[in-house]
């Protein structure tokens, strides 16, 4: 995984010491943030995120309707490549954490308006005692190749939904009750027909859009030729290393485990 040079210790509670820290207030402006060193309003929502690099974080929860950056909020794509890596996996938790808590007012199983459990990131309804955690769901992507050396090919493919003509790792969602090897094996399955073993994982990555953690990995092909699910993939093919199509952007695990394998280190 990159190289990170500075440093987030995410926190529920503000440490003993904040007081004397320099705070930092990343506003939530529907899914944009806007970052300044006060909060633009004391009275809205605030939610500490952590420290990052001895600063304490705070995610803002700016009403619907109101803009006090006054167009300024950058959307988490844009804000990527603006800021370090860092920066914007705080920007990220602000998002996930903020979201959360706006449509988590009520309680799901009695309908009680909720309140922040102290002390934990949860939200606790007073008369059921129901808890409600960020809401965290994880989706498997994965690359998987054939062959061996120069000859050796991965497969990727174009999803419905994909902007322009890239080409990607395969990824979905974990449904309840099942492994992320399960799903890795099912996916692949559904969506190109093949079948795959060797599922490996690589690495992970926090995917605030809106609350996915998406879990990346490395497999091989054991059988099959490539049939597309035409709900969900418009096209599929193996690559050569040397004859790549239009690949996804640095922002995205997929890009990594594209590079990963192109740098042989699957
Ligand atoms: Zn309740």
């Amino acid at each position: 995984m990159p190289e990170q040079s500075s440093v987030f210790v995410p926190l529920v509670v503000p440490p003993a010491d904040a007081e004397g820290r320099t705070h930092r207030y990343v506003h939530v402006v529907g899914a944009s943030v806007w970052v300044d060193d006060q909060p633009a309003d004391r009275s809205w929502g605030q939610h500490f995120l952590g420290l990052l690099d001895g600063q304490a974080m705070w995610g803002v929860d700016v009403p619907f309707g109101v803009d006090p950056a006054d167009g300024a909020a950058a959307d988490l794509f844009s804000y990527y490549g603006h800021t370090s890596e860092n920066d914007w996996l705080v920007a990220g938790r602000a998002v996930q954490i903020v979201e959360w808590a706006r449509t988590h007012r009520f309680c799901g199983r009695c309908g009680t308006e909720t309140e922040l459990a102290p002390g934990e990131r949860a939200m606790r309804c007073p008369k059921c005692r129901l808890l409600a955690f960020p809401r965290l769901a994880p989706a498997m992507i994965t690359l998987v190749t054939r062959g061996e050396g120069a000859e050796q090919e991965a497969l990727l493919a174009q999803g419905v939904n994909f902007r322009g003509s890239m080409y990607s790792c395969l990824a979905g969602f974990v449904e309840p009750g099942e492994s992320l090897e399960g799903a890795v094996g099912r996916e692949v399955h559904e969506e190109v027909g093949i079948d795959v073993d060797n599922v490996r994982y690589w690495g992970s990555q926090p995917w605030p859009f809106p609350h996915s953690l998406m879990l990346g990995f490395h497999a091989k092909h054991a059988g099959g030729e490539i049939v597309c699910d035409p709900t969900e993939i418009l096209d599929a093919n193996w690559y050569r290393r040397d004859a790549l199509p239009n690949i996804p952007p640095g922002i995205s695990i997929a890009r990594k485990l594209i590079d990963a394998w192109l740098r042989d280190e699957v």
